[in-house]
């Protein structure tokens, strides 16, 4: 007798217990017969399902019954589910996957971020100024004009802007935009004058205030000197922020983001998540990760790591090891190539070490789960230190943790990372974008070993994939695309830049469901389309899996599926509705 796949994988399954193992007994004696009660809600029929269970990796069907997947196999199999209410999507032979996971996002500035000034793409600095004297004359008195995302390497000549650059358009309206990378913000005269910065003002351990030949302030602040302007740019508003967190899980139900786990979210970030989870709202699962200097506050309450429900998880905390490459605060063993003498920045919070190692010690006795921001090869090998003094004192446990961005690795480091069993919770986009001026930056050496996802494979060391939203745009199709071709945005490299360390989509899939699902103790529930998961789901435009990787970067996202409900269905869509690209 033939075995249904479904009833395999419910066998298979570990948790799920006896309701799962009764579902599995109907399909079997009822072929032809009347359908399992109660009936699926919802067939997916005719999909080229690629589920991301190794044990059975492809499918054409998929039902649903309440909030999870109750079988997956031929359309025959799962017809089987069918009943008198039971909705039908037929997916015309289109690819479903597994909904996207984004391990590292900073929803509510992403939220934030789609209303404020778009700088990215401004090729030259007289843009630059333009779109932020537009976006300053369009503001009410006392407002700022802030976000931005400049870069500064896409103008010629590619020096960083100062004030002068943009105080003539802006006059009393403050300005304070930053750099995309996060790590150097740009402010202009009347920003630095309500910060009360001037040419006495001292850099702050772990920031820098950029001065000219005359030791006044440029405008442009570095890592910890930005702190100087967060004290005084007003904290959003509560309907701000709910409206930012509505704009941002819009934005990801469109591009095939089911799942997001928040990095150092403030708790008022928290407090509207879950007013929109009890409204019903919440159409992305949230994972937040509050910074680790509040670390006693989850201690107190007894929170260990992925606390909550399926909707809205914390028990995490994130750390910072040291800055950027692009603003030259990344730390490492040896100075930037074309800054001798510049080894980059420790954080703040590394200053002292022992108060980190504090925290850290205090957060893991406590089971809460640790991901720490480490960039440079120097910085990331402290953050391996520490873990591995945590691991001696705290004895052997199942901890997770984490290493964000991972970016530039000292050869030694791949097995420690492997040993200690941290996951790299790594953004392929910042490949394709970094990789335009990385090697300058640090050399041909430490550039074999930067975003070396092939390399941490190979050391059996497991990726989570994400983006570092809003640092790069949300859209998995353009994380993939990164990981596939390594093709540096300036097409210099259209065969790959250190083509090596390349993924196949497969690879690049898996990190992005399975792999960010296991990185926030999830993947019991989610990752992959296998039955008694949620059933979150995408379907997409084309088969990534087959199609020429250049074209995955334009890939749509045609139907997204949380929890068993449509959250986002492109023919639906006004017109216009496209996503942004961020
Ligand atoms: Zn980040």
């Amino acid at each position: 007798m033939k075995i249904k796949p479904s009833v395999l994988a419910i066998k298979r399954k570990k948790q799920g217990g006896l309701l799962l193992l009764a579902f599995a007994l109907w399909p079997l004696g009822s072929l032809g017969a009347k359908a399992p009660t109660p009936a699926a809600d919802l067939i997916i029929t005719n999909a080229k399902v690629w589920t991301v269970d190794k044990s059975h990796p492809t499918a054409q069907a998929v039902a649903i019954l309440g909030e999870r997947i109750v079988a997956v196999g031929s359309n025959a199999d799962v017809g089987v589910w069918h009943g008198a209410k039971t909705q039908t999507l037929d997916a015309h032979g289109k690819l479903l996957l597994p909904g996207f996971n984004d391990a590292h996002v900073h929803f509510i500035s992403g939220g934030s971020q789609l209303d404020y000034v778009q700088l990215n793409d401004a090729p030259s600095t007289q843009e630059f100024s333009r779109r932020i004297g537009d976006k300053a004359r369009s503001l009410r008195p006392g407002e700022w004009v802030l976000g931005g995302d400049w870069d500064e390497t896409k103008w010629s000549p590619a020096a960083l802007p100062t004030r002068e650059t943009i105080d003539s358009v802006t006059s009393a309206t403050p300005v304070f935009v930053s750099r995309y990378d996060g790590h150097m913000g740009l402010a202009n005269s009347a920003a630095l004058k309500l910060a009360g910065i001037t040419r006495e003002t001292p850099d702050p351990p772990g920031g820098t205030i950029v001065r000219d030949a005359q030791g006044n302030p440029t405008g442009a602040l570095k890592d910890a000197a930005m702190d100087y302007l967060d004290k005084v740019i007003p904290a959003l508003t509560s309907e701000q922020r709910m409206h930012a967190a509505k704009r941002a899980l819009a934005h990801a139900a469109a591009l095939g983001v089911t799942s997001v786990q928040d990095m150092n979210p403030d708790y008022a970030d928290l407090a509207v998540y879950t007013k929109l989870r009890e409204q019903g709202e919440l159409t992305t699962r949230i994972y937040g990760a509050p910074l680790i200097t509040q670390v006693d506050d989850q201690v107190k309450m007894g929170i260990r790591h992925a606390f909550g429900g399926p909707e809205l998880r914390i028990g995490a905390v994130k750390a910072y090891a040291d800055g950027s490459l692009g603003s030259g605060t990344a730390y490492f063993f040896e100075p930037f190539t074309d800054q001798p003498g510049n080894y980059g920045l420790l954080s703040e919070l590394m200053q002292p070490l022992s108060l980190m190692r504090e925290r850290m010690m205090a957060a893991d006795a406590a089971g809460l789960q640790i991901c720490t921001h480490a960039i440079g090869d120097r910085g990331i090998s402290m953050i391996l230190d520490l873990y591995s003094e945590i691991a001696q004192a705290h004895g052997a446990a199942d901890r997770r943790w984490r290493i964000e961005h991972a970016q530039h690795m000292a050869a030694k480091d791949f097995a420690r990372f492997a040993q200690l069993k941290v996951i790299a919770s790594v953004q392929p986009y910042h490949a394709i974008d970094d990789g335009r001026w990385a090697e300058q930056r640090i050399g041909h050496d430490r550039a074999s070993r930067t975003y070396a996802f092939r390399t941490f494979l190979q050391h059996g060391v497991r990726l989570a994939f994400g983006t570092d939203w809003d640092v790069a745009p949300l859209n998995p199709m353009l994380t993939i695309y990164a990981a596939v071709t390594r093709a540096t945005l300036d097409g210099k490299n259209p065969k790959g830049w250190f083509p090596e360390q390349k993924l196949s989509v497969a690879e690049a899939i898996e990190a992005y469901t399975m792999g960010s699902a296991y990185a926030e103790f999830q993947e019991q529930d989610k990752g992959s389309i296998s039955v008694g998961k949620l059933a979150d789901l995408v379907l997409l435009s084309d088969d990534i899996l087959t199609i020429e990787p250049a074209r995955i970067r334009e890939v749509k996202i045609l139907k997204t599926i949380l929890g068993g409900k449509l959250t986002w269905d492109s023919s639906a869509a006004p017109t216009g509705g496209e996503p942004s690209n961020r």
